[in-house]
């Protein structure tokens, strides 16, 4: 009987979702949210993803073991956290296949990356009249930081719109824009309401041929977590993204630059840390990625992120993107269904990241996204930073169930099952 249960088990294992079999990986899907208590169905991935207990160990055994300042002790605490800081370097840049380890700018996050890059680059480069091609569709973190900019220069900024056939993109609208002005052209991997995979190497190549002095900003906070990303294949100059959405803890993320771009622009944060030789008349800097990395850095954070990275090619991110594309699918049938809803994006589900934005024709997105948390099922409700693109959408708000490769197909039946028995009270 021994040998029957386990060679069951055997078999259950081996046809187990990458869901089933990486779920008890993440001590938070065990804990339970309601009276009833009923475990926690987190679908909101999107905002900020669930850590693996292998990414809690590294940054309790930092803080028991290791803390310290990097880069400036002579004793063994400061070196091993050095190079604890230092090899999470390595993990980046070797995730997202950089040129050199010098390519990666840790930084608070997406948003501080591309700040960064409109501060520093921007600031270097651009006079009045130049011009920046964005999407309407951005994240406000891809957005705000251009607009300011332009204000400040006197820039042009362009819009791409949607194409209203694909749901994604209109990619031709945006070869109109190129030109020898063109300076920037920055947009998203994956858009976090659409979920429309962009189809990056085609506006890289528009925008090499068209417009020969912009350089290209990615945003890769919805991608880089979920596929295969390769800087050297996309053909980008910069790409931000978050640790906190790739199982890393909060407050680290980076900027992936071309050394050389990096070492040609100024430093836009300054103080200890990043500087050469300071002197009462003068000072000299680091070349990248050290002069941007001004003052104590976020240290358990980047090694948290190492951590996060190496779980994340334990998984494998061809089979974590396989499986997406299968939740996908699934999320966006299943989420048909349901009376009354309307989803947004690209209507192929093949052409969809592992998220769904909707909204109810007659019932608040807050509502929905209530009476779904009584039954322990977390989903975003608002404008999820994006409201340029609800304006033009003709909505003010959505709800958004985002799925990670630790969600089951099991979960999007609880969230339909749930969604109907709200709309059934509404009714
Ligand atoms: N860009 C996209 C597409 C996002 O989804 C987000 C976060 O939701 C950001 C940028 C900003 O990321 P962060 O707040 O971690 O800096």
């Amino acid at each position: 009987e021994i040998t029957l249960r386990n060679s069951a088990r055997a078999a259950s294992t081996a046809t187990a979702s990458m869901g089933e079999r990486t779920r008890g990986d993440f001590p938070i899907l065990k804990r339970t949210i309601t009276d009833q208590e009923t475990p926690v169905i987190y679908l909101d991935s999107g905002a900020t993803s669930q850590k693996p207990q292998d990414v809690l160990d590294v940054l309790q055994s930092y803080y028991e073991r290791t803390n310290s300042n990097v880069h400036r002790g002579a004793h063994t605490l400061s070196r091993e956290a050095t190079s604890a800081y230092e090899a999470a370097r390595d993990k980046v840049a070797h995730f997202v296949n950089a040129y050199s380890r010098n390519e990666i700018v840790f930084t608070s996050g997406a948003t501080e990356a591309i700040n960064l890059v409109a501060h520093s680059y921007g600031r270097a480069n651009l006079a009045a009249g130049d011009e920046i091609v964005l999407t309407v569709a951005e994240h406000h973190a891809n957005f705000v930081p251009w607009q300011l900019l332009a204000q400040e220069k006197n820039l042009n900024l362009k819009f791409v719109h949607l194409d209203p056939e694909t749901g994604g993109i209109n990619v031709n609208e945006l070869e109109g824009y190129l030109n020898e002005r063109t300076k920037i052209v920055a947009f998203q991997h994956v858009s976090n309401v659409l979920a429309c995979i962009n189809p990056v190497k085609e506006i890289v190549q528009k925008v090499r041929r068209h417009a020969p002095h912009a350089a290209i900003v990615l945003d890769a906070c919805q991608s880089l977590p979920h596929m295969v990303v390769d800087v050297q294949d996309l053909g980008v100059d910069f790409l931000a993204a978050s640790g906190h959405k790739m199982c890393g803890p909060t407050g680290i993320g980076f900027l992936w630059g071309k050394e050389q771009l990096l070492n040609e622009m100024p430093p836009w944060k300054s103080g200890g840390e990043m500087i050469d030789q300071v002197t009462l008349e003068s000072v000299t800097f680091q070349a990248a990625p050290g002069r941007f990395e001004a003052g104590t850095p976020a240290i358990a954070q980047a090694i948290g992120l190492g951590a996060a990275i190496d779980y994340l090619e334990k998984i494998g991110m061809k089979d974590i993107e396989e499986y997406e594309h299968e939740l996908a699918e699934y999320l966006y049938e299943q989420l048909q269904t349901v009376p009354g809803l309307t989803l947004l994006g690209p209507k192929d589900p093949k052409k969809r990241a592992a998220l769904c934005a909707f909204y109810h024709e007659s019932i608040h997105p807050s509502d929905l996204s209530t009476f779904l948390d009584m039954d322990g099922i977390a989903v975003r409700a608002g404008h999820h930073c994006c409201q340029p693109l609800h304006a033009e959408l003709g909505i003010p708000h959505s709800a958004r169930a985002s799925c990670y490769f630790y969600n089951t197909k099991e979960d999007i039946d609880a969230l339909i099952a749930a969604l109907k028995r709200t709309v059934d009270f509404f009714a």
